[in-house]
């Protein structure tokens, strides 16, 4: 079953721009397998994509996934997304924050290595695209929409450097 935040009633696009907060539209599915073509709203990436890897469940803050879609199209390359939504247990299990982004939908990780995209162009570009929430790891950037501006290094300064 496909869970929607308001006007179960409609589907699709129609129910995304009837959404009542301007964009703060979220889509949620017990398993990713539900969620039907149509009512899918990103480009670039498959609701599998952005489901938890714990359960397979799925929750995902539109306007935060149509981001990691401008980002996508802003760089004219393939993202590796390394974890999307993560159900409250596989949070857990991974040593996720209690407060993770992940579980509310709205964080991407996405990998730094072996793709052909230099760090500092990628962390140039999700600012560009509207990411607040900006975590620099050595093998991934955390990217997410938090309501204020935050900047965290995992890893002390050689991962620093390794972004900036
Ligand atoms: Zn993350």
């Amino acid at each position: 079953m496909v869970l929607r935040s308001r006007a179960s009633a409609v589907t699709g696009r129609e129910a995304l721009a009837a959404a009542p907060h301007g964009g703060a539209a979220v889509i949620a599915a017990r398993h990713w397998r539900d969620v039907r073509p149509g009512d899918w709203p990103l480009a670039h990436f498959s609701p599998g994509e952005m489901a938890s890897r714990g359960d397979g469940s799925l929750r995902l803050a539109v306007a935060a996934g149509e981001r990691l879609d401008s980002l996508r199209r802003r760089l004219g390359k393939p993202l590796i997304v390394h974890s999307a939504y993560r159900d409250p247990a596989h949070n857990a299990r991974v040593g996720g924050a209690p407060l993770s982004r992940h579980k509310a939908g709205d964080a991407f990780d996405i990998r730094a290595e072996g793709i052909r995209i230099p760090r500092k162009e990628l962390l140039a570009a999700a600012v560009e695209c509207g990411f607040t929430g900006l975590g620099l790891y050595r093998g991934f950037l955390h990217m997410d929409c938090r309501p204020q501006k935050a900047r965290w290094t995992h890893g002390g300064r050689r991962v620093l450097e390794l972004w900036t």
